[in-house]
């Protein structure tokens, strides 16, 4: 198994109240390569879950491992992608999706290629130019999903991505990242609160009941090859 959780509880401490429980023993696994969705209501810990495998947030309770490795905290090769881009408005596309690979010592010119090919993979060739608030919604979040790609992680992890985007993008968007996935075969874990969107996207949809958030069923998709 690729990503491993095993019995994950977190609680958040405020000063004054009593901790704020989210998340209760949560039991997953995924293998590498899959496409996995999380749905959940709103405010039911998804976003939470998500930090904890990144290693931005630390487990309260729990173990959860990552190519058998136990996460620890924040690594380049587990990426958050949100819903809003965050993209830097002062560089243009082409530097957003470098700038991860100069961090990562890679030379000049090879990060620049490695950039423009991703690019070129999201349809997005024509604007390596551009900056951020020239392009519409849905481009800045391929530009985002570009930014990751290109670091080459080991998961993907995508937070409502495309929940601020109106739905003929949206739905654009998921045919694009659907092809995306079977060109890098990266493993993704993509959460939603839209159970449509989970059956659409993945193999394995996770259902989250409400907080604090507990695993409630896990079910398969068969989809037909095409
Ligand atoms: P979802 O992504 O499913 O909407 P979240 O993970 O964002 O849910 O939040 C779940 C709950 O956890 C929220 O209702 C919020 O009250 C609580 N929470 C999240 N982050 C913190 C924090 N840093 N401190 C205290 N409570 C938090
Ligand atoms: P939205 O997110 O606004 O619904 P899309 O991301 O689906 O839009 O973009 C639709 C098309 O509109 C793009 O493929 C692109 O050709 C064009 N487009 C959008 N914004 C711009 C822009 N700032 N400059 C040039 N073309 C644009």
């Amino acid at each position: 198994m690729y990503l491993t959780l095993h019995g994950v509880g977190k609680s958040f401490k405020n000063n004054t109240d009593e901790p704020v429980r989210v998340l209760e023993n949560i039991d997953f696994d995924i293998k590498k390569g899959q496409f996995v969705s999380i749905v959940g209501p709103s405010g039911c810990g998804k976003s939470t879950l998500l930090y904890l495998i990144s290693g931005l947030e630390k487990v309260t309770e729990g173990e959860i491992q990552v190519a058998g490795k136990k996460v620890t905290g924040p690594n380049p090769n587990r990426i958050v992608v949100f819903q809003e881009d965050g993209l830097f408005p002062w560089a243009t596309v082409l530097d957003n999706v470098t700038y991860g690979l100069l961090l990562k010592k890679k030379p000049k010119q090879e990060a620049k290629e490695k950039a423009i090919e991703m690019l070129k993979t999201v349809h997005l060739s024509k604007y390596i130019d551009a900056y951020p608030h020239q392009l519409s919604g849905g481009m800045k979040q391929r530009v985002s999903i570009a930014r990751a790609l290109v670091m080459e992680p080991d998961i993907l992890l995508m937070d409502e991505p495309f929940a601020a985007l109106d739905e003929q993008t949206r739905m654009t968007l998921h045919n694009e990242l659907i092809d995306i996935w079977k060109k890098t075969k990266v493993t993704i874990l993509f959460v939603t609160h839209n159970i449509r969107e989970a059956v659409t996207l993945s193999e394995k949809v996770i259902v989250m009941s409400t907080r604090p958030g507990k695993l409630k069923n896990t079910f398969t998709i068969n989809k037909s090859e095409d």
